[in-house]
């Protein structure tokens, strides 16, 4: 039988990682952590590296990050249509900003990974119903079914199988050679029993990488700088990001700037910070000041939407709004303390879905989409996304706040 890598080990000291699903079966886990660890990496180290000098870069001042995709891919989705659609509106996305900017645009897609989702809740209580809730594709499934909702650890190969799908057609897309910009790969490092036997040492440096994706990052549930996922990201060499959320203190992000940077390379660490549109301008100027005078290198990027999710007609949306709000914020404190908006980190899709309300041309909802309109093309897994047309109109008003 193959041995599991288990590298980066966590020291016994990191208490048991937070969020994980409740396989009802361990044997059956531990045969899928071996068929991973037998699969290729998805990912080149080289490439990682490569994005980590080019998010060097954007912690310089010298660049912009733009991150999008998916709240929750879905391995049904990972289709041309769906990929090419995705990436095609990032790439207009950057290019606006580019020019605008005049500066390079890295972009990274939520892509080829977003397979796992962290919960408030473990259950969801539909009319008067219990059930585990969904916990993204690589766990258990979307419908509200008890076969759907139990975990189940093949599951996991069919998430690689989807990553490595979505990784051709994000290498092999329609749009002429000249324009075709590099798109890198990122989602949130959740799944252990995913993560772990993905990562492995590469033979010319020593060192570990993941091998799920270019960059990693953990979420704002799973941030705790003495937790299993900072131990994780803290060991693997690929450039990695953190989720911070309005109740984050100086000191926390001190405390993993330390564990996750501690030689201060650029481009080793981004904070995501996604406070929510009403308290940006409030909570950022605080963490900003106090992880400069620290010197601690960082790039920071504006999660504008896990702030600013609201129930409308019973459905989880965002106003478009809000949205451009709180990257307004974002820009306004950057400015004021003469650092510099490393980026921002969307939520978005190519379709023309309806999830997140307004756009169009921000004026009335009979331009963009109304709560009625909610329920006609609500496709998401989880988190609401704006459409192709929202997410272009945000890149042309985000455009308009380089320039003073
Ligand atoms: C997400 O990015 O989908 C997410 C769950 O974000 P956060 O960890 O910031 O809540
Ligand atoms: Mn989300």
């Amino acid at each position: 039988m193959m041995s599991v890598p288990q590298f980066p080990v966590p020291p016994a000291a990191v208490p048991a990682a937070e969020q994980q699903p409740q396989w009802p079966d361990p044997d059956a886990v531990t045969r899928v952590r071996e068929r991973l660890a037998g699969l290729p990496p998805l990912v080149r180290p080289h490439d990682s590296d490569r994005l980590a000098a080019l998010l060097g870069e954007v912690a310089g001042g010298r660049a912009f990050l733009l991150q999008g995709g998916d709240c929750a891919e879905m391995v049904e989705r990972a289709t041309p249509a769906a990929v090419h659609g995705t990436v095609a509106t990032l790439s207009r996305l950057a290019g606006t900003l580019e020019r605008a900017f005049g500066m390079p645009v890295v972009t990274v897609g939520r892509l080829a990974g977003q397979y796992a989702k962290p919960r408030s809740s473990p259950l969801e209580t539909v009319q008067g119903h219990t059930l585990p809730a969904y916990r993204g594709d690589a766990v258990n499934g979307a419908a509200f079914t008890a076969e759907d909702r139990t975990p189940d650890p093949r599951r996991m190969l069919r998430a690689y199988e989807a990553a490595a799908t979505t990784l051709r057609l994000v290498a092999d897309r329609p749009e002429p050679r000249p324009v075709a910009r590099e798109v890198f790969v990122s989602h949130e490092a959740l799944l252990m029993d995913y993560e772990l036997p993905l990562t492995r040492r590469d033979s010319r440096t020593g060192r570990a990488y993941a091998g799920s994706g270019h960059l990693l990052w953990a979420g704002e549930r799973t941030r705790d700088p003495e937790g299993a996922h900072i131990a994780f990201l803290s060991r693997v060499a690929n450039p990695v990001a953190v989720k911070i959320g309005p109740g984050a203190r100086p000191d926390d992000l001190l405390r993993l700037a330390r564990t996750l940077n501690p030689g201060a390379v650029p481009g080793r660490l981004t904070f995501i910070v996604r406070t929510g549109a009403g308290s940006v301008r409030r909570v950022l100027p605080e963490l900003v000041g106090a992880v400069a005078d620290a010197g601690v290198p960082v790039a920071w990027v504006c999660d504008p939407m896990h702030g600013n999710t609201v129930r409308v007609n019973g459905r989880k949306t965002r106003y478009f709004d809000d949205v451009y709000e709180e990257i307004a914020g974002f820009f306004e404190v950057h400015r004021a303390l003469g650092t510099h908006p490393g980026g921002v980190h969307l939520e978005m899709t190519g379709a023309d879905v309806t999830e997140c309300l307004g756009g169009g041309s921000g004026a009335v909802w009979s331009a963009g989409v109304r709560p009625a309109d909610l329920a006609s093309r609500y496709e998401s897994a989880c988190d609401p996304r704006l459409n192709r047309t929202q997410a272009l109109e945000l890149g042309r008003l985000v455009a308009g706040l380089r320039t003073p």
